[in-house]
């Protein structure tokens, strides 16, 4: 069969939506294993670079610490680089990015030019209530930054981290207030986004209640459809 004749391969360059303690992050890197590609979390980009104290992390840091978003033409830039690495070039699933209708725009455009396009955009819905107290109640180690749950996850012993040993603290911005802000920052910023989506067939909203490996398998439904 001559090459221009190969039916187009689907990459799965998948979106993941949802209120702040929807659980995408988890579920991105769950679903990302499954279906073999890498998970970009722009959050976590932003997190290494505070670590490393590039000028790229001070710059994000007091936004992010007032749980505001960090300007688009800066998060535009790390995504436009990240998708230009060989290894996403399979596919990919982007968690916490795009949170603007610009750094949507943006997305299209960049893949665009890759002559590539979005398959999916999914939503986890989460009611407002679960989310507050899934984030009031995170514990992240400061060593390791693995991930608990005062009440759901909670360590062996208390403050302590199961796998390195190291203090569990309470994320900046997972305290009361900034979690507040970051609630009418998705509402106000990031949820014109599921219409943004609709509007363009690219939508699939699914359930982020109950056990974490019911919501993955509701996922990987929704990726292969
Ligand atoms: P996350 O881990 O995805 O909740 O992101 C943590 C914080 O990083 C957010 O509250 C923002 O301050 C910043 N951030 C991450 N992704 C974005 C984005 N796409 N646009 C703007 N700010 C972002």
């Amino acid at each position: 069969m001559a090459m221009n004749q190969l039916p187009r391969v689907k990459h799965p360059n998948l979106v993941l939506l949802g209120p702040p303690g929807a659980g995408k992050g988890t579920q991105a890197v769950r679903l990302a294993q499954d279906l073999g590609v890498p998970q970009l979390s722009t959050g976590d980009i932003f997190r290494n670079a505070i670590a490393r104290d590039t000028p790229m992390g001070r710059a994000a840091k007091g936004y992010m610490d007032q749980g505001q978003l960090v300007p688009d033409p800066v998060v535009i830039g790390v995504v436009e680089e990240a998708l230009g690495r060989p290894e996403v070039s399979a596919g990919f699933i982007l968690d916490g990015f795009p949170r603007t209708v610009p750094q949507a725009e943006a997305l299209e455009r960049i893949l665009a030019a890759q002559g590539q396009s979005l398959l999916r955009a999914i939503l986890l819905v989460v009611p407002e209530a679960a989310v507050v107290e899934r984030i009031a109640g995170r514990r992240t180690c400061g060593s390791c930054q693995a991930t608990y749950h005062v009440i759901h996850a909670p360590p062996k012993k208390a403050g302590i981290c199961d796998r390195c040993g190291g203090m569990l603290i309470q994320r900046s911005d997972e305290m009361p207030e900034a979690v507040a802000a970051r609630l009418a920052v998705y509402h106000r910023q990031t949820e014109p986004l599921v219409s943004w989506y609709q509007q363009r067939d690219l939508l699939t909203r699914v359930d982020g209640m109950g056990p974490p490996e019911a919501v993955a398998a509701r996922l990987r439904n929704a990726a292969a459809l």
